[in-house]
């Protein structure tokens, strides 16, 4: 006898949600509908990557995410290259610089239209402006409900409201906690770092430096990478990799310091000689460091620095306090969500039957350079292969 045809509710049309109704499409089994808050989905995935979207990193595993025993199994099940082979399949053409994967065509439309397209001559449909401020477990389903009062059930949910970063009232956690899953608190990541140092003449300076990050005198994380001023705080992709290690490693900011190495080719004794022979040809103080660096940072570390010692400190160990993040509100990702205890890493399934998990929403954050993306994708993948498996058999 036939099996009866199910329905599916994906709460958020975001990277995840989007990719698991795309790999539905052809699932005679279910009838899938995506409800997302907003008025369109996808908005993440055209913000990322600065709009490029660094969809996958082909050194995805592990090492690479908090909670890394869990991100690997997930993984385990569609990595790197099947990500690439199925966004190939949907019609995306990638490129890899290093290890990091964008579009070929370098704008991050190009990965929103092909899931659209795969989904737009399907029965799939996509309800847009539905807040999802409830949900309840009845029976065998579910009753989802809107924020202006709709109620519709369904046998089975996928939970894929994503994080707080670089978003506006987020509070889909409260839509986990209803079904009574444990939350670990979340916190910004992959974020700007707040200094007290005085640092507005350096405003908008990109800089090479080699980056340690220090908490209570202990040396936690050393980068290199390019560093990005602003009035009051420093950003760039290093910081944001220190900012992920700050906040999932170390977890507090009591003395956190970030040590900069301006000049990592050369010695403490080679920049003596260096700035002892200007010296000799008569270069002023204030000019020592011109056509070293660029001219704010050269002034920055040559101002009221007494002697060659105090020069070659500034340039090699120069210390900026961090007090704090710039919050959610500028932030990539989020650590914390929807905790992982009693979550199959396989299905992405959660202890609630027929309630389903996936990308940032769950207690996973990856560091710069698409493991956010590829964790979205697998994870979706997961739970689609479940959710057919399950309805078709
Ligand atoms: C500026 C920026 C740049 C980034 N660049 C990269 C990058 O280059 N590479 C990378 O790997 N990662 C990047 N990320 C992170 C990456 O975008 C996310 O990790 C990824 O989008 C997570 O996918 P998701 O499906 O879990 O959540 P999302 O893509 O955020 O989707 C969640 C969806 O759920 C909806 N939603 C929320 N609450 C509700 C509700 N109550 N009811 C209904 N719908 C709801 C949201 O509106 C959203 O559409 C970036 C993030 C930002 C902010």
């Amino acid at each position: 006898m036939k099996a009866k045809v199910k329905t599916l509710a994906i709460i958020g049309g975001g990277a995840g949600g989007l990719f698991a109704a795309a790999l539905l499409v052809d699932c005679q089994s279910l009838i899938v509908t995506i409800l997302e808050k907003t008025s369109r989905t996808g908005r993440k995935i055209l913000m990322s990557g600065n709009g490029r979207c660094n969809l996958s990193n082909t050194l995805a595993d592990a090492s690479r995410y908090d909670n890394g025993a869990f991100a690997a199994a997930v993984l385990a099940n569609l990595g790197p290259a099947e990500t690439l082979s199925t966004f190939a399949s949907f019609g995306l053409e990638t490129r890899t610089e290093g290890e990091r994967v964008y579009p070929y065509g370098e704008t991050a439309a190009s990965v929103l239209d092909v899931l659209r397209n795969k989904l737009t001559y399907s029965v799939i449909e996509e309800k847009c402006n539905f807040n999802c401020v409830d949900i309840r477990k009845t029976g065998d389903g579910f009753v989802v409900k809107s924020e202006d009062g709709a109620e519709l059930t369904f046998d089975y949910a996928i939970l894929a409201c994503g994080s707080g970063a670089s978003v506006k009232d987020y509070d889909a956690l409260g839509l986990a906690k209803k079904c009574g899953l444990g939350i670990v608190k979340p916190n910004p990541v992959l974020v700007p770092l707040r200094t007290v140092n005085n640092i507005k003449q350096l405003a908008g300076l990109r800089a090479e430096a080699r980056v340690s990050l220090y908490a209570e005198g202990k040396l936690i994380e050393t980068r290199d990478g390019e560093v990005q001023f602003r009035d009051g705080a420093i950003s760039g992709i290093v910081i944001f990799e220190l900012s992920h290690t700050l906040i999932t490693r170390v977890g507090h900011f009591r003395q956190i310091k970030l040590v900069m190495d301006f000049y990592k080719e050369k010695t403490d004794t080679e920049l003596d000689e260096m700035l002892t022979a200007r010296q000799r040809r008569g270069v002023e103080p204030k000019d020592l460091l011109t056509g070293v660096f660029n001219r704010k940072l050269a002034e920055y570390i040559v101002k009221d620095a007494a002697g060659n010692g105090e020069l070659i400190r500034r340039i090699k160990r120069n210390e900026f306090i961090i007090t704090d993040t710039l919050g959610f509100s500028e932030a990539q990702a989020s650590s914390g969500g929807v905790s992982l205890a009693g979550i199959d890493p396989d299905t992405c399934q959660t202890p609630v039957d027929g309630l389903y998990c996936i990308g940032e929403m769950l207690d996973v954050a990856g560091t710069c350079g698409g493991f956010n993306l590829q964790f979205a994708w697998s994870s979706a993948y997961a739970a689609a292969r479940s959710l057919r498996g399950r309805t078709e058999a």
